[in-house]
């Protein structure tokens, strides 16, 4: 009888497949990469298992093509990881693996790993070559002092006498250049500010074991100082550091910092927007990295010297996939660190309110940073310009003009926030009131601009579906050639603030102007002077850090403020803090001007004392009250069909299906806020519980049973822990 490997495979199914290992092609290690038969294609998967069993006729089980030996097998705590996974998030264990792996290594083509450093190996440290050998000789002491890159080597025709060093295995071919003992910085850390040093003399005893700790700094705080402090104890015990952050294009300085902050260490950057070699190359320097700094997927990246993980602006609502493995890259940071008993610590300025909830009953230790580390920076003054009074010109008030005027006359910058692109949010006919639709989703069309000095078109775009057309001519349902721009984009904008103030350098930021390298770009501009207004949306909140910007001007995010979903008030309060944590960084007094016609809404008093801990007290109030999380748990099933009432009937016949369990209730089945999108009509059935265990078991028991009904919809999901709805 052959052995039988179980192999994971990113399917649909919660299940295994088994294969026979034909002779020859030697051992295989649990979460090796193989390549298997799958229906009639070929597939790679995650060897799990061996046995000398099956449950399927041994004869007509298929052979493992090959084991792909040229990657490393997946470690077995990252398998742990994609295991609680699963259990969590009940998606199946292969498309999990998959997930977690980076593409070039899902493609079965031989994987040639750039290694461009010959380093010395502990036998090359007291090897002596025969003396005659002396290029050998040489090249063996140069390495003594340094790592030698292989284009030196190259270019000084040294190639050959490092291929001999190689084979004789006193040397070695290596992704990252080794750490070197700790240089000095080429910054110079600052001595830790009094509540910095508090901090630490908390979280540095406790290192050496799991624990939650959620360090709620006001912007400028420190916080990233204080992460800083605890990566470098961290590396001198010999261990490595993850940090999570939410978008790593827009953060071009935190990476320099770090660089410049450790010289010697190897530091590995991971995200999405990496070209797919070097997405795997640094994926794999997560096994000798030491410090691997990424977005979420990096949470799922091998990390054998793990000691600790940081999850900054742990409330970013990027932490959360929102589509096919729905997970919270902060959640299973903290499950992961748990698995290796290792600290989490989380950061941010405001705390999502799960966490912050964590931290006030005690699960998690707080640490709070209430005054900027450099002393002399102020907090912003925060004025409300009440739109009920005050009438607005093109999206913007005399108040706020007048402020932008003042601002540019003192040679200082400022930020204007406005949280939509796009030149206008709607096309509109003043005479049958027909607002630009989009074909296919319950949405409208936005109005974008090209460029001055683009040939293309204006367009109407869809930012839900992707769809794009032409400006027509006059109004679709009335002839009407007098359409109208309604409302106000980031694009318009810019335009508005360009003619009224023509002196001024407008630089707009939003995903429409930004490629990630101009961001880089753009933060040297601002900071070298050469801009007086930045024009944007939420990404100007994010990464950059302006001492010359001493006024935040936000329009329009009323819309936030009387919204059905009940995070609407939790986001825009984080945001605004954020935006106006951008004003006044440095010596200068910042200002922040919001536009709003409900000046009386309570957020607007936190947010002007900047405080924090008394919104996030109040809202956690009104959740307790309203049974919402984190007071709750909630997994939503999403169903998507051609017609709104398959997808509710398919909901309707899941939750005839649902088990009854006490503790877990199942609501109706409702058309979802976003009702259609992209010809497909969207519902969903809310399950909540006040007891995770519960809910999960509930859940665990539901779903082989709603997985059978018929007819199908065109998709579904499960999503646990929803931050959208
Ligand atoms: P946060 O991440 O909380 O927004 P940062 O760590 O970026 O704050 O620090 C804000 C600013 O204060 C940075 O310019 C940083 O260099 C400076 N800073 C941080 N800690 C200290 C300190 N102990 N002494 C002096 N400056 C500090
Ligand atoms: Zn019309
Ligand atoms: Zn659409």
């Amino acid at each position: 009888m052959p052995p039988i490997v179980q192999v994971a495979l990113d399917t649909p199914l919660h299940r295994l497949f088994d294969y026979r290992l034909p002779e020859g092609l030697g051992e295989v290690p649990p979460g090796s990469l193989v390549e298997v038969p799958f229906g009639r294609s070929v597939q790679v998967g995650v060897a799990l298992g061996q046995s000398a069993e099956t449950t399927v006729d041994v004869d007509k089980l298929r052979e493992v093509i090959q084991v792909l030996r040229d990657r490393p097998a997946l470690p077995a705590e990252i398998i742990r990881l994609a295991q609680f996974c699963a259990d969590y998030y009940h998606f199946p264990l292969g498309a999990i693996l998959l997930a977690a792996l980076p593409p070039r290594l899902k493609n079965a083509t031989a994987f040639v790993a750039d290694t461009p450093w010959l380093v010395l190996t502990e036998a090359g440290q007291a090897a002596a070559p025969s003396p005659r050998a002396r290029a050998q000789c040489a090249l063996l002491d140069a390495l003594r002092a340094a790592p030698q890159p292989r284009e030196t080597l190259r270019a000084a025709k040294q190639s050959r006498h490092a291929a001999a060093l190689v084979a004789a295995g006193w040397a070695a071919w290596s992704r990252l250049p080794p750490s070197t003992d700790n240089p000095p910085p080429t910054v110079t850390p600052p001595a830790a500010t009094a509540e910095q040093q508090a901090a630490l003399e908390r979280l540095l005893p406790v290192l050496t074991q799991f624990g939650v700790h959620l360090i709620h700094g006001i912007t400028g705080s420190g916080k990233t100082e204080l992460y800083l402090c605890l990566i470098d104890e961290i590396l001198s015990r010999g261990r490595q550091a993850l940090v999570l952050i939410p978008e790593i294009a827009l953060t071009p300085q935190l990476e320099q910092h770090f660089r410049r902050r450790f010289p010697g260490r190897r530091i590995a950057t991971l995200h999405s927007g990496l070209a797919e070699v070097a997405r795997a190359e640094n994926w794999l320097a997560g096994f000798d990295c030491d410090i691997l700094l990424g977005t979420r997927l990096s949470v799922f990246a091998p990390l054998p010297r793990l000691g600790l993980i940081v999850v900054d602006e742990e409330h970013d609502a990027s932490f959360k996939q929102q589509d096919g493995l729905r997970y919270s890259a902060r959640d299973l940071a903290i499950a992961r660190a748990k698995q290796r008993d290792v600290p989490a610590v989380l950061g941010s300025a405001t705390p999502s309110l799960e966490s912050y909830a964590q931290a006030l009953n005690g699960r998690y230790q707080l640490i709070e940073l209430k005054q900027r580390a450099i002393s002399a920076a102020q907090l912003p003054e925060i004025e409300l310009v009440d739109l009920k009074h005050i009438p607005l010109d093109n999206g913007l008030t005399r108040p706020a003009m007048q402020a932008l005027t003042d601002t540019l006359a003192r040679g200082e910058q400022s930020l204007v926030f406005l949280n939509r692109r796009g030149y206008a949010p709607a096309l509109y006919c003043p005479s049958c009131a027909w607002v630009s639709p989009c074909p296919s989703c319950s949405a409208r069309l936005v109005l974008h601009r090209a460029a001055s000095h683009s040939t293309r078109p204006n367009r109407l775009k869809c930012h839900h579906c992707g769809l794009e057309s032409r400006i027509p001519s006059a109004c679709p349902n009335c002839g009407n050639p007098d359409l109208k721009a309604l409302g106000q984009g980031t694009q318009r904008l810019e335009e508005t603030l360009s003619a009224l103030l023509p002196a001024a350098r407008i630089r707009r930021i939003d995903r429409d102007s930004m490629r990630p390298r101009a961001w880089a770009e753009l933060g040297d501009a601002v900071h070298g002077g050469a801009v007086d207004i930045l024009v944007g949306t939420q990404m100007l909140a994010k990464g950059h850090d302006f001492p010359n910007m001493t006024l935040a001007l936000i329009l329009d995010t009323d819309g936030a403020l009387y919204s059905p979903d009940f995070r609407a008030t939790e986001r825009l309060f984080a945001q605004l803090m954020q935006v106006s944590g951008r004003a006044g960084r440095a010596d200068k007094p910042g200002r922040v001007l919001i536009q709003t016609a409900f000046p009386d809404h309570p957020l607007f008093r936190y947010l002007q004392r900047h405080d924090y801990p008394g919104y996030a007290r109040a809202l956690l109030a009104e959740r307790r009250q309203l049974d919402l999380p984190p007071y709750t748990r909630q997994v939503l099933l999403r169903a998507e069909a051609t017609t709104m009432d398959a997808a509710l009937a398919f909901l309707q016949r899941a939750a005839a299906l649902a088990p009854a369990v006490a503790e877990v209730s199942v609501f109706s089945a409702t058309p979802a806020p976003m009702a259609r999108v992209a010809r497909l009509e969207r519902a969903q059935l809310l399950i909540q519980s006040a007891s995770r265990l519960a809910l999960q078991q509930f859940v665990r028991d539901w779903r082989p049973q709603f997985e059978q009904i018929k007819p199908r919809v065109a998709r579904w999901s499960l999503d646990v822990d929803p931050l959208t709805f």
